[in-house]
């Protein structure tokens, strides 16, 4: 993972942290996990998999409640724009 310095506040996505990353603080960053703090704690808790805030619907067409599936990250390009789509999938497909 790039270490890189936020462009805009945030939050770390290590599972158990949830703290804030400030403005021009360096993090790591991955596409698929999102920014983290520094700290060996945050950079390697749960890598690779994000748990749904929201309620979603998984591509097999099944209700996702609010942290009962995770999340996939698509990225798309449209009209020269950088584009991030977050997809719930379901339990038993992921
Ligand atoms: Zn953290
Ligand atoms: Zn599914």
């Amino acid at each position: 993972m790039p270490v890189i310095v936020a462009e805009k506040p945030g939050t770390c996505t290590a599972a158990g942290c949830g703290g804030r990353i400030l403005r021009g603080e360096l993090c790591w960053f991955e596409a698929a996990t999102g920014t983290r703090h520094l700290e060996p704690a945050c950079r390697e808790a749960s890598a690779g998999r994000r748990s749904n805030g929201r309620a979603g619907r998984c591509r097999c067409g099944a209700h996702v409640p609010p942290r009962e599936g995770s999340l996939t990250l698509r990225e798309t390009r449209r009209a020269g724009r950088h584009r991030k789509q977050w997809t719930v999938i379901c339990a038993r497909c992921s």
